[in-house]
């Protein structure tokens, strides 16, 4: 049984209160790990310890020291690339085909930010010749990174590495259902030669985020989850007016033209909905289907999805696993009760599916609602399961219109041969990600967020490592003389 452990100041330690909390498997509902549960006290020591490692020796360090270090976890992460992924899915229940890419992603993240951290140089500015004026890049101090459960490894490098490459110290605290990666890596970061405090994991739930959102020593936090959370995290860092980072959810409009390739956006729209069964924050889950294909593509696909192959993410013949909790579970039938409810037509799954294997674990089969309304709450709210809606349009407008009418702003797709329209959507889409004849794709050098609910900042990309960054004008005066500007 694996069992995990804080680690705060440089040392593996247990919960000042003892706390433990069951890790399930998603798959089977069995125990896979116990996990300790920190709370607000041991949230308070590891704050206490990031601070004074950020105003030790850790200051002294140069970029290419914290380059040297981000390298080096990369490498630690492809030597341990296997017993990440297993790990990842076995918590997450998630294919090990896509925990392996996860893994892959990691280290191409600790790569691209080492390489971005090498790069940094500041600047001098244009000023009178007795006066050298600089602009240089600071790190904010001590940075509180807390994660959700869906891409548990992935989301927290996103932070970490930017934290650490621009001389920052971190406290992580990931998902209490999801922290055995974490927890690894922290493994593999105690292998390196770090000062105390600079890195710290404190596991456990809402209270330890809540702490690290709330402390007067803690400068920075950033926060990737639900709408809920992330309101009460802003509200709390006004404390002491910190830096915030907010990756909320989203509510994803794909939207095809009749003029798009049927079969390839067909094809596409299953990956966009159902990959990670659909608890992606960027799911395509709201389908926007121009009306003279509609019906052609609503059977299509009803035609793929009994074909989804649902099942155990360790087995190679699996495309898609289960969810991650028995609540996520509720709430996402729940909701697929509510659309029919409102008017939605179920064509096709809506339930567990049959079978002894499928009757313990989070299971859900594809689903499919058609004939949704943008009026409907189903197209509104976030699902964040293996769950589409499809929405028939009539013009360009239209789709525009509806697409547009959501508090959130994560990520849209547009499917058309027409490069005019496509140009056209693309810059009218209030979202932070806008995709053309395709799905999904990040990468390290391009920025990820949200306008509107769906968050404040960005992660990745030159603007992911600033925002861990203060900016400092340094002016210095190499002759000062009186003014005498109050006479003498
Ligand atoms: P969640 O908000 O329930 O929890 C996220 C993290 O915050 C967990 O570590 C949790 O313990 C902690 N937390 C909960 N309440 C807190 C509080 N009051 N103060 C401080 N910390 C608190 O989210 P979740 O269910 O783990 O994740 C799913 C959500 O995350 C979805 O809405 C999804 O869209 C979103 N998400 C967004 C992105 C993105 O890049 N925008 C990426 C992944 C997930």
């Amino acid at each position: 049984m694996i069992q995990t452990q804080l680690y705060i100041d440089g040392r593996w330690q247990s919960p000042l209160e003892g706390g433990t909390r069951d890790i399930l498997s998603p798959a089977d509902e069995s125990v896979i790990a116990q996990a300790a549960e920190g709370t607000r006290a041991d949230a308070q020591i590891a704050i206490a310890a990031a601070r004074r490692a950020f105003d030790g020796p850790w200051r002294q360090t140069t970029i290419r020291d914290r380059a040297r270090l981000l390298n080096s976890i990369a490498a630690l992460i492809d030597r341990d690339a296997e017993e990440l992924a297993r790990l990842e899915s076995l918590n997450t229940g998630k294919t090990l085909t896509e925990s392996r890419t996860d893994m892959g992603d990691i280290a191409a993240t600790f790569r691209y930010f080492a390489g971005l951290v090498a790069s940094e140089s500041g600047a001098v500015n244009e000023a009178p010749h007795h006066v050298i004026s600089r602009t240089l890049r600071e790190p904010v101090g001590v940075c509180g990174l807390i994660t959700p459960w869906n891409y548990p490894l992935l989301q927290a490098a996103w932070k970490i590495a930017p934290a650490l490459g621009a001389g920052n110290t971190v406290i992580i605290k990931p998902s209490n259902l999801t922290p055995l990666t974490t927890h690894h890596f922290t493994k593999l970061i105690a292998e390196l030669d770090l000062p105390a405090g600079v890195f710290n994991l404190v596991t456990g739930g809402a209270e330890v985020g809540a702490e690290l959102a709330e402390s007067r020593d803690v400068d920075l936090v950033s926060f990737t989850g639900g709408a809920f959370a992330g309101e009460s995290i802003m509200k709390a860092a006004t404390g002491n007016f910190k830096r915030i980072g907010l990756e909320l959810g989203g509510k994803n409009p794909n939207i095809v033209f009749a003029d798009a390739d049927l079969d390839v956006a067909v094809d596409y729209a299953l990956n966009a909905a159902f990959f990670h069964a659909g608890q992606v924050c960027s799911a395509g889950s709201r389908l926007m289907i121009e009306d003279s294909i509609y019906e052609a593509f609503v059977a299509k696909l009803a035609e793929r999805l009994p074909r989804i192959a649902i099942g155990n993410g360790f087995h190679a013949e699996t495309q898609m696993g289960p969810v991650q909790s028995a609540q996520q579970h509720e709430k996402i039938l729940r909701m697929v009760q509510a659309g029919v409810a409102e008017g939605a037509r179920l064509v096709y799954g809506g339930k567990r599916p049959e079978g002894d294997v499928y009757q313990k674990g989070y299971w859900l089969q594809p689903t499919l609602l058609a004939d949704v309304t943008a009026d409907m709450n189903i197209a509104k709210e976030e699902i964040f399961g293996p769950v589409v809606t499809a929405e028939r349009f009539r013009s360009e407008d239209d789709a525009l219109r509806a697409a547009n009418d959501t508090p959130y702003g994560l990520a849209a797709a547009v499917w058309t041969r027409d490069l005019d329209k496509a140009n056209r959507m693309s810059r009218a889409l209030r979202f932070g990600t806008v995709w053309v004849n395709d799905y999904h794709p990040y990468f390290p050098e391009a920025p990820w967020g949200g306008y509107k609910a769906s968050g404040i900042g960005r992660e990745l990309a030159r603007i992911g490592l600033d925002e861990y960054t203060e900016l400092k004008h340094s002016y210095i005066n190499l002759a000062p003389k009186a003014m005498g500007w109050f006479g003498a």
